[in-house]
């Protein structure tokens, strides 16, 4: 039986430093975090099942605790993996034109690129598809079967550990998009069959989602290694790196950090990114490789497509274009959307925050700075869209001279794009986009007030 952990108690009152700004008041009881986004340092308030906390200055979500999380997280990873035996050991599509037909399973989307000699593209299906989600589950379930037994499984905080890492390059919900994609481009040339895998992969993409979104990573650590007491003389409201502190990315804990160096999270273990000022190098050269990348990948043919003896190679833009033609304006949208635009303004708008956060002024908010990195965040992994749908139509229409299709030189440099493009926002540094600005609050007992409004959902009781 998993009992609660107490959000308070961690470290015993006592008095903080006074700074120019604020007089001298009592530290909280509370757990502190550093935002991630914006080195804010916060106390935890006390949050219920179904509670979250946001910070006060940037609005990222800090913590989201859920109900029952350890049998939660465990029914549906169950239920998940389930589904995705059933998505590989079924049919996913079969194909007929003329009497002549071919049926694949899921995994042959990435043995056909394999057999084609794309290793690349065919690694990049397999890991985002399958081996990584399969990976994550049965991790999720190791973890969960530990801490409902009251007994941690061996290696659980190594585990725990990988979790994070694994969660944005998991695609399930993009593969749909791209299998339906698939199905819009070639339901008018011939018959098409929807296997049981078909369905059972719808299932296992919003079992995924659901799975990766009821995991409470602070619940988590808090059961796997107990929080020690907090740092000493930490000052709420202000910058933790000002104060020799870095929150941890992977337990929460904040740590107390010397200037030299390289650290360790005394809690998980986890290398520490004290914040040292704006750097940018590696966005920027992995932003520089992924505008390399993306001229073959508009240049060169995605895909080379058979028929009747007839051979004929599309670029991205050509099979856009294609669609505008006959009228699929939908499906036309959302391949110009998710390989043209998408991509293009990521880059864009990496570029422009990697150049303004050096800028004391820039024409938009730090706030709405930091959404832009959000979206930009956010939207690179749908991208992967056009990777898939060359992956499924590969694997699908192979009838030799009668109809078949071939991966093109572009379906390299743009699963590349996605990738480096996916990297560059994932080591951006969100926090210089708030380096300009002052601290938000000027002493603690209007921080507080800020936490207490900043967990809007949370009707917890005053700590401070
Ligand atoms: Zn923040
Ligand atoms: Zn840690």
């Amino acid at each position: 039986m998993i009992t609660d952990v107490s959000l308070v108690d961690i470290a015993s009152p006592e008095q903080i430093q006074p700074s120019a700004h604020s007089a001298p008041v009592k530290v909280s009881r509370r757990r502190l975090r550093v935002c991630h986004e914006c080195d804010l340092l916060l106390a935890l308030p006390r949050l219920k099942s179904g509670e979250k906390a946001e910070c006060p200055r940037c609005q990222h979500t800090l913590v989201r605790r859920q109900t029952n999380p350890a049998e939660r997280s465990l029914a549906l990873a169950f239920a998940t993996l389930i589904a995705l035996v059933l998505s590989v050991a079924f049919p996913f599509l079969s194909f007929n034109i003329s009497g002549i037909g071919n049926g694949i399973a899921l995994t042959d989307t990435a043995s056909a690129l394999m057999s084609l000699h794309y290793p690349l593209v065919a690694l990049s299906v397999l890991l985002t598809v399958i081996v990584l989600p399969c990976l994550y589950l049965c991790s999720l379930i190791w973890l969960c079967v530990g801490m409902t037994r009251n007994k941690l499984l061996p290696r659980s905080h190594r585990i725990a550990r990988t979790l994070g890492y694994m969660t944005p390059w998991m695609m399930a919900d993009v593969f749909v998009i791209g299998t339906l994609v698939s199905l819009i481009k070639i339901i008018g040339m011939a018959d098409i069959e929807l296997g049981l895998s078909f369905w059972t992969f719808c299932a296992y993409a919003i079992l995924l989602l659901l799975t990766t979104q009821s995991v409470d990573r602070d619940w988590l650590w808090q059961h796997l290694d107990p929080e020690p007491k907090a740092p000493n003389h930490a000052q709420l409201g202000f910058s933790a790196s000002l104060q020799g502190l870095a929150g941890c990315n992977t337990c929460g804990l904040v740590n107390r950090v010397s200037s030299l160096g390289k650290a360790r999270c005394k809690r998980c273990g986890e290398l520490l990114h004290p914040y040292h000022g704006v750097n940018n190098q590696a966005t920027l050269a992995l932003l520089f490789a992924s505008v390399l990348m993306y001229l073959p990948a508009n240049l060169y043919p995605i895909m080379v497509t058979t028929s009747l003896g007839d051979t004929q190679a599309s670029t991205i833009l050509g099979g856009v274009l294609m669609f505008f033609q006959h009228g699929d304006w939908p499906i036309a949208i959302i391949i110009l959307t998710a390989s043209v635009l998408v991509p293009v303004c990521k880059m864009l708008a990496l570029l422009w925050l990697c150049y303004i956060v050096r800028q004391p002024k820039s024409v938009l908010s730090p706030l709405s700075r930091n959404r832009l990195y959000r979206i930009t965040e956010f939207i690179g992994r749908w991208s992967m869209v056009d990777v898939f749908v060359v992956a499924i139509l590969v694997a699908l229409i192979r009838n030799g001279s009668l109809m078949s299709v071939e991966p093109g030189a572009a379906a390299i440099s743009f699963t590349a794009v996605v990738i480096l493009t996916m990297l560059a926002a994932i080591l951006f540094d969100p926090r210089s986009i708030w380096l300009h600005t002052a601290p938000p609050l000027t002493h603690i007992s209007q921080h507080a007030s800020s936490t207490k409004s900043l967990s809007s959902t949370s009707k917890e009781e005053p700590h401070v």
